[in-house]
């Protein structure tokens, strides 16, 4: 397996800077990712150094008034990694660590996640550097507005279609959308999805990233013939993704053992009430303190006992220094790039199954997906029409990626980079260049 990631182009010239930027971080994790592939892509392997490059970049300033008067600047991105499939797609995030190369990674493994699905978009993804806890309201309002009108030159109803991600919601979604609309004179509510039900969202959107975790890892341990109604699941993140992921895993009669969000981890190995639990994180903003768990140690989170591991927060959380210590025989990846390359292989090793971010969080834009198709033809679906299409088109594309593993005896990851790069460079192929 390739160890360094690929870091010159097809005539060994040097790649520009911000290529280069970050070779230890997402953007060269996902460039490992893309080099795994290679030897499967055949044909096609011809058009591969499209996926190790963004088609678009854009860094936007931000400046806003702040309510004491004084004016901030925050920096903010829009990356359009591919669009060979259909328009952009993907998330915004506000964290105090975003970069332009982790937006680049994101962007990338959005590219891979649609087209895994099989939902007609390329990938795509944007954020702000900014710690929005520090924000107040009309604060958070004026910068996501700002931030709209800056990237308001490329993205669009069938250009890129910017949705929820890290410390954005409903609301952020309403703004960006309004910002959207005013600058173009018409309401275009296509122009973003995860949006309140009353301005064209979709029923079920903020559930369905954490019922496709639940979706393919109950696919997944049926395979393994793993019994959910005995299973112990520890889950890291309890924000959108790992709250309703721990929810559904406890109602499928699985106990879950440990919550670690970012104020610490709790821990109880008779099974956290879990009704109870989201009661209190949404009155405390916090899991820590919820009774009778006990608080144990951050970084023995990585012990517990357990059989399904759920990371639901940020990259680079599972790494050679803990993949040794997990005890889970399933790791079910909520979050984007949590697992590192190395860590990756010592899963393998040790037979853990690792269910990777491009299949198993791509129920939210499958149903971003739905919310943009019902907005385009203002009819709007059922909840359960909705649930009932997203299981269908989680488990077939986890089924199809299951056998693709079989065939070529590679990790889940390795299977479902090649349906997606496959589907990507292939129309990519149909397109061909221009001019
Ligand atoms: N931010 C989510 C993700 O990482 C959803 C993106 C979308 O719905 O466009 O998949």
């Amino acid at each position: 397996m390739s160890a360094t990631p690929s870091l010159s182009g097809p005539s060994g010239h040097a790649l520009p800077s911000y290529l280069q930027a970050d070779q230890l971080g997402p953007w060269g994790i996902y460039l490992q990712q893309v080099d795994r592939v290679i030897p499967y892509l055949g044909h096609l392997a011809r058009w591969a150094e499209t996926l190790k490059r963004p088609k678009r970049a854009l860094i936007v300033d931000v400046p806003i008034e702040l309510d004491n008067g004084t004016i901030a600047h925050f920096e903010g991105y829009r990356v359009q990694h591919n669009t060979s499939r259909g328009p952009g797609k993907g998330g915004v995030r506000f964290h105090q660590d975003v970069t332009l190369s982790e937006v680049m990674a994101l962007s990338a493994w959005m590219s891979v996640k649609n087209a895994a699905v099989n939902v007609p978009y390329g990938g795509a993804k944007g954020g702000i550097r900014v710690d929005p806890k520090t924000l107040s309201r009309g604060e958070l309002e004026r910068m996501t507005r700002r931030y709209t009108s800056e990237i308001g030159i490329i993205i669009g109803p069938t250009k890129d279609i910017p949705a929820p991600d890290v410390n954005t919601n409903e609301q952020i979604m309403a703004w960006m959308m309004d910002t959207y609309s005013m600058n173009q004179g018409a309401t275009a509510t296509g122009v973003v999805t995860g949006k309140p039900i009353d301005l064209g969202g979709s029923l079920g959107r903020r559930e369905a990233t954490g019922r496709g975790v639940f979706t393919v890892g109950s696919e997944a341990a049926r395979h393994i013939g793993m019994d959910l109604g005995q299973a112990r699941v520890a889950v890291q993140g309890f924000g959108n993704v790992g709250s309703i992921a721990a929810k559904l895993f406890a109602q499928a009669g699985a106990r879950v053992v440990a919550v670690q969000d970012h104020a610490g981890t709790i821990y109880q190995p008779a099974g956290l009430d879990l009704p109870a639990l989201l009661a209190h994180a949404a009155r405390e903003g916090t899991v820590m303190g919820f009774q009778p768990a006990e608080t144990i140690a951050n970084d023995s989170f990585w012990d517990v006992d357990c059989d399904i591991l759920i990371p639901a927060a940020l990259e680079q959380q599972i790494t050679a220094a803990n993949a040794g210590r997990i005890k889970a025989r399933m790791v079910i990846e909520g979050a984007n790039g949590p697992t590192t390359p190395q860590a990756d292989d010592i899963l393998q090793e040790r037979n853990v199954l690792v269910l990777p971010d491009v299949i198993a969080n791509a129920g939210g834009v499958t149903v971003s997906y739905f919310e943009w198709v019902q907005d385009f033809s203002s009819f709007f679906w059922s909840e359960d029409e909705i649930n009932a299409r997203l299981v269908r088109i989680m488990k077939e594309a986890f089924e199809g990626i299951w056998n693709v593993a079989q065939q070529h005896k590679v990790s889940l990851r390795t299977a479902t980079f090649i349906v997606a790069c496959q589907r990507i460079l292939h129309a990519r192929e149909l397109r061909g260049l221009y001019p």
